[in-house]
């Protein structure tokens, strides 16, 4: 998804009444020429992403009770803020979806929505 290039070619023809009217016009189009081109660069430059709202998810750690709290608690509490449709892991590197990882645990899951650039 992109805008669509934009660019404009101004030319100018045709016979002016004189000399110094036709230069006054050539320079009043060459301003306004440049004026869009600027413009044009911008809507190019902006082109090349847009914002989109993505729902993340971090795992929160807590006491862990009285063996504290496992390797898979730190693990993933250490990976922060990932996409809502991903998946934590065990230890072993299986899939979980969340707390609790082992007895007692008390970890919880946050969630947010970030606003992230989605280049084109
Ligand atoms: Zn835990």
């Amino acid at each position: 998804m992109g805008l669509p290039y934009v660019r404009l070619h101004v030319v100018a023809s045709g016979v002016a009444e004189s000399p110094r009217l036709e230069a006054k016009r050539m320079d009043e189009i060459a301003a306004v020429a440049r004026a869009l081109n600027f413009l044009a660069d911008l809507i190019e430059a902006r082109g090349e992403y847009y914002y989109e709202e993505q729902n993340v998810k971090r795992w929160i750690l807590d006491g862990g009770g009285k063996s504290g709290n496992c390797e898979t608690c730190e693990d993933n509490a250490d990976r922060d803020w990932i996409p809502d449709e991903d998946t934590f892991e065990d230890v072993e590197g299986g899939d979980i979806d969340g707390p609790p990882a082992h007895p007692n645990c008390e970890c919880e899951l946050e969630y947010k929505e970030k606003r992230v650039r989605v280049y084109v």
